[in-house]
């Protein structure tokens, strides 16, 4: 069985203490630590504090929320995988659809960055999902095979092992309105079918995560869906004491 995965998406939310102040809160949360993978994608700024704090402990993962595919050069106000890996990262989100929508971020883009992050050692949480008129419009199995199979076309079995995918609806997230337990359980079984058709016998140990207004009301049912390996998580992050509430449910949820 794989352990769940609950990632924190702080987005441009906490400065450096703030950041620090939640790793040492969380830190003595009586959380079931080996049952469970938390990873922390936290502002750019907080990276290196952050880092210094988790050193010599492996109870969370630290992540970036973006990265550029160059390894260096004139790219002002860009970052490289070697920069983030400086910091002690491990993680980047790739693709989130706030990246997609507001910055423009092609398909083609966010292929380019998560090559670039796991090339060189940097696992990915790569995000997909539909917007509310794609899915009105019956489009939304659409827009999933396109998303993911652009994804899978670049990568190995070695690569795809460094892979999570966050399936986040657009409509979900930040509005309180999650998916449905069916419409979640439909589109990760959509996502791991297509990722069992390029990678055959291997799609089962690929967690797949839901992330769309998650809280600590409602992840008990979201937990409940057995597709559902983890949470992307982005509000209900911000603050420790829900997000170890949140981490304490599913764990419990999938040990059963
Ligand atoms: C996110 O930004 O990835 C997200 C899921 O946000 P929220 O939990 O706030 O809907």
């Amino acid at each position: 069985m794989k352990k769940p995965v609950v990632a924190a998406n702080w987005k441009m939310y906490k400065t450096i203490e703030e950041s620090v102040n939640f790793v040492e809160k969380l830190k003595k949360k009586p959380l079931d630590w080996d049952e469970v993978h938390i990873i922390l994608c936290a502002p750019y700024t907080s990276l290196f504090e952050m880092g210094n704090s988790l050193r010599g402990g492996s109870f969370v993962s630290l992540g970036a929320q973006n990265l550029y595919w160059e390894q260096e050069g004139a790219f002002t106000g860009e970052i490289s995988v070697g920069m983030l890996k400086a910091c002690g990262v491990e993680w980047v989100i790739v693709g989130h659809s706030e990246r997609r929508t507001r910055f423009g971020e092609s398909d083609e883009d966010v292929c380019r960055k998560a090559d670039s992050a796991l090339q060189n050692g940097l696992s990915v949480i790569f995000c997909v999902g539909e917007s509310l008129e794609e899915r009105e419009n019956g489009k939304t199995s659409r827009v999933l095979q396109r998303q993911v199979t652009a994804l899978l076309s670049q990568l190995n079995e070695q690569l795809l092992r460094m892979v999570v995918i966050a399936y986040e609806p657009i409509w979900a997230i930040g509005t309180g309105l999650h998916a449905t337990s069916d419409q979640i359980e439909e589109s990760h079984r959509l996502i791991r079918g297509i990722i069992e058709e390029e990678f055959v016998g291997i799609s089962g140990e690929v967690s797949i995560l839901y992330g769309g207004s998650v809280n600590s009301g409602n992840c008990r049912e979201l937990s409940e869906v057995s597709e559902v390996n983890g949470f992307l998580i982005g509000g209900a992050s911000l603050d420790a004491d829900q997000f170890a509430e949140i981490v304490t449910t599913i764990t419990e949820v999938k040990k059963e």
